[in-house]
């Protein structure tokens, strides 16, 4: 058994005639934080996507937790079961109150009780610090109050690893530390982590890897302390003299 939860190799994507990722490898340990940094339409999302086959890769392998999503064989379903995804829209089920979009898919997807579901979505709730939020309407909360929701939402399914794409990037600017301070005890608890993300201060002080993507290639990758304070390549030093 090797120790990567996410195993990508040779991964290719096209969306018609353009190439949008253009042959990307990375393996991802357990408990490790990899953040992705790039250009705007480098290829970040679709990367993220094709980890949990929302895209469906032109060529490569995508192995998570001993399964592989690119085998035509595989369970999709039950291999995404326990991987998080957290996107830059919170997509909270807007009808439902904060409890229920907590125990939606626990009910549905791993068959549990309601009984089990509400006390993990309460654990998960308190793990955000937003235990007392249980019976509100989403439409109640702030940006980074449903964001932190969402990302409860998804540690109720016992992910192996968490995808994040710029879950910060739609929200206003002081409710954005609340967020990454949520990212942050997680990293700090051992979670595995693949997080697309603009905040650099951030992927310095958590990330262990940093990756710079650019036109669906991985430039220059390597801890934060290199690829951020000291990068290598060119197009790395252009893009964060552009963002920092
Ligand atoms: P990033 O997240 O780095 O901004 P994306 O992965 O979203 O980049 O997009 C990379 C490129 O792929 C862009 O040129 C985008 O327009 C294109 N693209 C993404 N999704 C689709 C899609 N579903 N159909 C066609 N083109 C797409
Ligand atoms: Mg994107």
């Amino acid at each position: 058994m090797s120790d990567a939860v996410v195993e990508i190799s040779g991964l290719r994507k096209s969306f018609g005639q353009q190439e949008v990722l253009r042959g990307i490898d990375l393996r991802v340990a357990r408990g490790e934080v990899v953040c992705v940094i790039g250009p705007s339409g480098s290829g970040k999302s679709t990367l993220l996507r094709c980890v949990n086959l929302l895209e469906e890769p032109t060529a490569g392998r995508v192995v998570v937790d001993g399964a592989e999503l690119t085998d035509p064989e595989v369970d999709l379903d039950a291999a995404r079961r326990h991987i998080g995804m957290v996107f830059q829209q919170f997509n909270l089920f807007t009808h439902l109150r904060v409890l229920d979009n907590l125990t939606v898919a626990q009910r549905k997807v791993l068959r549990r009780d309601r009984a089990e579901a509400e006390a993990v979505a309460r654990r998960n709730l308190d793990r955000v610090g937003l235990a007392e939020k249980a019976d509100a309407m989403p439409a109640q909360l702030s940006g980074g109050q449903q964001q932190r929701v969402a990302i409860a939402r998804a540690l109720s399914m016992d992910p192996r690893v968490m995808l994040f794409d710029e879950p910060t990037s739609a929200l206003d600017p002081e409710l954005v530390g609340d967020v990454l301070g949520v990212m942050r005890g997680l990293a700090d608890e051992g979670m595995t982590m693949l997080v697309v993300t603009h905040e650099m201060q951030f992927a310095r002080e958590v990330a262990d890897r940093v990756l710079f993507v650019d036109d669906g290639r991985v430039v220059e990758q390597g801890a934060p302390s290199e690829v951020i304070a000291a990068p290598k390549e060119p197009r790395t030093r252009t893009f964060l003299a552009r963002v920092l």
